[in-house]
């Protein structure tokens, strides 16, 4: 679980095992209990877009559940690991 600052009083926690754990559907069907990343019809409770700190870039923190580092988009994260990101797809 991170928790991130989206104003000076409030925070947003992502649960960070699983996309499905941070949607607001409730009656997914493909949710199975895997962890899933990616997802078309993901709906997060609180929509949230960051600024990335190194490139400025507009993102979803929930579209990079496997940040290290939520203060960069997914592409900065990837560059910073340098390893491959695996996928979890979502299906319906
Ligand atoms: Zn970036």
């Amino acid at each position: 679980m991170v928790r991130i600052q989206v104003s000076e009083h409030r925070f947003v926690e992502i649960r960070r095992r699983s996309l499905c754990d941070n949607c607001s559907v409730r009656n997914c069907t493909s949710f199975d209990g895997s962890r899933v990343t990616e997802c078309a019809g993901f709906k997060p409770l609180f929509l949230v877009l960051l600024k990335c700190r190194e490139c400025g870039r507009v993102y979803d923190p929930y579209q990079s559940l496997r940040s290290l580092d939520y203060a960069l988009c997914p592409e900065c994260n990837h560059i910073n690991k340098g390893v491959a990101m695996i996928s979890f797809v979502c299906r319906e």
